[in-house]
């Protein structure tokens, strides 16, 4: 009894949610927090989304679905992913999840044997690296400089390649930089996969919060699609959060392995929030455009703001809803050691949440500087107090 399975011991965490406890339990107390550290839209979801939820509840479309999805849904994925990142796609290499997480353990779950080493970036959305131990599989993580604009460095990745690696994961934009990967890059990375036979996850969840120039999906690249899981879906762009409706898009075996997962795991995805899906897809865009509008003018505040604090140091990011500051003149003059020491000081004393570098995995040999993320995914009213708070905190 009280004693969990050992597996247990690899599983680990995403700290965004225990930070988020520890705001609700400050603002409980009575106090006040501006709150950088979740990484969802403050909209509401699209009316003419909620609608369709309502009336596919009041359809009494509240039964069970096939696993990987209605088909109204996996056909309308199938065309949105062909249309956006030009390549070929049909309803069967389409697997709809409750949010886009469970693509990220499905397809490890299904492909990466005990020893597979898995290539992934660190910083990082720290899924992929407890996953990649949960399966049994050996992390290896490949660098995000600031001096590369945080782009992932792939030629870190190519030196990373070995014979045990199985898969390499990839995230444009990236949570929690902002970064975006050039076309070059992604090249570099598919004759890299299609030389050594490996499979890329591609997490394209910001794929459409992008600021400047057009997406790319490694997907597109030739034959890639037949070695790549697009995993996709609705909580950022369409401010879905809660609803939890993702998808992953891939060759066919593998989407009836994960299927498969998704029968022995939840069954399928709420039925009713499927249609709300397909509403989301096939509806008006404007809502989203405008948030994402939204984001880029809060980003240029954000950013400006930031780096007229004295001991930070912020890029512009080129996508998602975070920045990624410098923070090491800061915590210096303030006598801290480290941006963890920034973060409960910020909460506590300034009433700010961000979250520590060390959120986004263990930093890297060598790595001395310090960072925290915010997520500027709140109004510019609570960013201008937010900024507020922190050059009043800043200047001691
Ligand atoms: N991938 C990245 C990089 C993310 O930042 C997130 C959410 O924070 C997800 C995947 C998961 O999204 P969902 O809420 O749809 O499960």
């Amino acid at each position: 009894m009280g004693r969990l399975a050992a597996r247990m011991e690899q599983l680990g965490t995403e700290t965004a949610f225990s930070v988020l406890a520890e705001v609700k339990r400050l603002e409980a107390q009575g106090r006040s927090v501006i709150n950088f550290a979740i990484g969802e839209p403050d909209f509401d979801t699209p009316e003419h989304i909620k609608q369709a939820g309502i009336g596919a509840l009041q359809r009494n479309e509240t039964h069970y679905s096939p696993s990987a999805g209605i088909m109204p849904l996996r056909s309308a994925i199938a065309r949105h992913v062909a249309d956006t990142r030009g390549i070929d796609v049909g309803p069967e290499h389409v697997v709809v999840t409750p949010g886009a997480k469970p693509i990220i353990f499905y397809s490890i779950l299904a492909l990466v044997e005990p020893g597979d080493e898995v290539i992934y970036p660190n910083p990082g959305f720290p899924i992929y690296e407890s996953v990649i131990r949960f399966a049994g599989g050996r992390p290896v993580p490949a660098p995000l400089l600031e001096s590369k604009g945080f782009r992932l460095d792939v030629d870190a990745v190519t030196r990373l390649v070995s014979d045990r690696t199985r898969m390499i994961i990839i995230n444009s934009p990236h949570n929690p930089t902002g970064s975006v990967l050039t076309r070059a890059d992604l090249e570099v990375l598919a004759e890299l996969a299609r030389e050594r036979d490996l499979w890329v996850l591609s997490d394209e969840i910001y794929s459409r919060i992008l600021f400047d120039g057009e997406f790319v999906s490694i997907a597109s690249l030739p034959a890639m699609q037949e070695r790549t899981i697009i995993l996709d879906g609705f909580s950022k762009i369409y401010a879905m959060t809660g609803w939890r409706l993702g998808y992953g898009v891939m060759p066919d075996f593998l989407a009836d392995a994960v299927a498969r997962l998704v029968t022995n795991c939840e069954s399928c995805t709420a039925t009713f929030t499927q249609y709300a899906g397909v509403a989301a897809l096939t509806g008006p865009q404007a809502p989203s455009t405008a948030m994402v509008d939204e984001f880029r003018a809060r980003r240029d505040m954000i950013v400006a703001g930031l780096n007229a604090i004295p001991g930070v140091t912020c890029h512009l990011p080129g996508g998602a809803f975070y920045v990624f500051p410098n923070v090491t003149g800061l915590c210096r003059r303030l006598g801290l050691p480290d941006a963890k020491a920034l973060q409960e000081r910020l909460l506590l004393d300034a009433g700010v949440a961000v979250l520590a570098r060390s959120a986004f995995g263990a930093p890297l040999a060598g790595e001395e500087e310090q960072y925290v993320r915010f997520s500027y995914a709140t109004s510019r009213e609570n960013i201008a107090e937010g900024l507020r708070r922190l050059q009043a905190f800043a200047a001691g």
